[in-house]
């Protein structure tokens, strides 16, 4: 595959850049080509030696290598980076103020089941954003590879996909870091098992979404795959039978058809096997990148309340996206609405995560018994 003419000066300018960076010597050659003095330790990463010459267009300098997005040479560069440009922070300037009445936009967004709330008050606020990216692989008799992005509010705990779809556009802007002053109150970084909790937690329903017009190509393609065997065996097995019966019992040539029409069965299973095989899918998650985004937030702190209890929580505005970010759920990571509060610790849940127990029936929380039922331990 050859690249389009600005991929391939793009590509071009992102090797010059990488390879100057990481202490090689790097000329530009015509056409469309790169000469390269590189030291050993890049020599290894690249596979290629001292003196080398690379090619990006149609057309290769004399005695270059063609270097493409095809291949190995995205691994390649990948092992000469190592972990650099895995995590970057960025600060996002959002000097907008929260339009309208809070106590609406809050009324709109907080969704509560079984439980009352207030709004106590809204302070401009400091939050950090976890955004982590993930690649998944997808292979069975077709691979897909897929981005799923993931992203955490570390003041709140919140998950918005919504708001994190909507920083995406300021994420990839290339103009000033907004500044951020020295005395700039931010939440603190979470602990690695917090976040892989979360991630652990979080990941697979996003994934599944991600995945879900993949696999529903495939098991389409698997029921017609199974329609088509069955209608050929059956044909076939149907025909054995259709022979045997009008001969007498115990007739050598009555029993040939039947043992034929026992080997179609058996071969009718064996090829079923075959194709769930053929169809099994393997699912493979790799962490690409997480981008510390730094912004200031309109804070709402809002007072819950079921029955006699009550507790307040912090849930954040956030100015470029526009929108209220839902509180996270205390129990599933999962982001549908309506919340519903719990009894004991008033958390607040996904209407799953107050569901009644499979084994007896009875609702439990489960944020508050992770183990299972409290009741019957199902
Ligand atoms: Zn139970
Ligand atoms: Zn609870």
């Amino acid at each position: 595959m050859l690249l389009e003419a600005p991929q391939a000066s793009r590509l071009q300018s992102f090797v010059a850049d990488l390879l100057r960076h990481e202490a090689a010597l790097v000329e530009p050659i015509e056409p469309e080509g790169l000469e390269v003095l590189a030291p050993a330790g890049m020599q290894q990463a690249l596979g290629i030696g001292e003196l080398s010459r690379l090619g990006f267009g149609a057309t290769l300098p004399s005695s270059a290598v063609r270097v493409g997005m095809e291949g190995d040479w995205l691994d390649r560069f990948g092992r000469l980076l190592g972990a650099r440009g895995r995590w970057t922070r960025r600060v996002l300037a959002a000097d907008v103020r929260m339009p309208g009445d809070p106590e609406r936009v809050l009324g709109h967004e907080l969704v509560l089941d079984n439980a009352t709330f207030r709004l106590l008050g809204v302070t401009p606020a400091w939050t950090r954003y976890l955004i982590m990216d993930f690649r998944a692989s997808a292979v069975s008799d077709d691979k897909r590879d897929f981005i799923t992005r993931l992203g955490v509010n570390l003041a709140t705990g919140a998950l918005s996909d919504a708001v994190v779809m909507a920083l995406d556009p300021y994420l990839d802007r290339n103009d000033e870091a907004a500044a951020m002053p020295l005395d700039a109150d931010l939440p603190a970084m979470w602990d690695h098992e917090r976040v892989v909790g979360l991630v652990g937690q979080a990941l697979p329903l996003r994934l599944e979404v991600a995945l879900d017009p993949f696999v529903r190509g495939l098991r389409r393609r698997l029921v017609r795959d199974q329609d088509r065997l069955h209608r050929y065996h059956n044909d076939l097995h149907h025909e054995a039978m259709r022979r045997a019966v009008v001969l007498p019992e115990g007739d050598p040539k009555r029993l040939r058809e039947e043992h034929r029409a026992a080997a179609i069965g058996r071969e009718y299973r064996a090829k079923l096997d075959d194709l769930a095989r053929q169809y099994a899918t393997r699912v493979t998650v790799e962490w690409v990148q997480t981008q510390d985004v730094v912004m200031t937030v309109h804070r709402l702190s809002v007072q819950i309340r079921r029955r006699k209890a009550d507790r307040t929580i912090a849930l954040d505005w956030n100015p470029l996206a526009r929108r209220l970010e839902p509180p996270a759920c205390d129990a599933t990571a999962g982001i549908e609405r309506p919340r519903l509060l719990c009894d004991e610790a008033l958390h607040l849940v996904v209407p799953a995560g107050l569901a009644p127990c499979t084994g007896c029936g009875r609702a439990f929380c489960r944020a508050c018994h992770r183990g299972g039922c409290p009741k019957c331990g199902g």
